[in-house]
């Protein structure tokens, strides 16, 4: 009941509350093949591809093909599909010849350096990170 209700709501919003919440991401929109993208490993579970921007010499993004906009979206449902990410990255760290030495982020929410919403984990190496650093963009 309280799903129709709400559903009404978006209506009379004009559809907008839905369609935000529909838009696909960037990442659906690659995994779609209507934005090129470098891939560098795939499966049934996720995609991994280069960053356009990368932060370092190795940078790439492990992406579930399931849209979950941010971490804290992730409930028990997803809990396998979390380890796989995990699985991957250290495949994907072997893949590129890294797996001695990198570091892995997620960024969760705006103020955390979030800008694509939906899940990915960062794989950054190639250079060195302290650990005095790891907290820098909160400085
Ligand atoms: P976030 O800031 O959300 O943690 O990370 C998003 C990442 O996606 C950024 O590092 C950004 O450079 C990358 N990115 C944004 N748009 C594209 C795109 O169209 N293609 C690729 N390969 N990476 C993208």
């Amino acid at each position: 009941m309280l799903g129709f209700i709400l559903y009404c709501a978006a209506l009379a919003l004009g559809g907008k509350f839905v369609t935000a919440n529909n838009d696909p991401s960037i990442f659906e929109r690659i995994m779609a093949g209507e934005i090129p993208s470098e891939m560098i490993y795939e499966d049934d579970q996720a995609i991994v591809i280069k960053d356009i921007n990368p932060q370092a010499p190795t940078h790439v993004l492990i992406i579930p093909r399931v849209k979950i906009p941010k971490l804290v979206d992730a409930n028990d449902t997803h809990q396998a599909l979390l380890g796989h990410l995990l699985l991957v990255a250290g495949k994907v760290a072997g893949l590129l010849g890294c797996a001695d030495a990198f570091r892995l982020v997620i960024n969760n929410g705006a103020a955390a350096g979030q800008t694509v919403f939906h899940l990915h984990l960062h794989i950054l190496a190639g250079k060195g990170f302290s650990e005095a650093g790891l907290a820098s963009p909160f400085n």
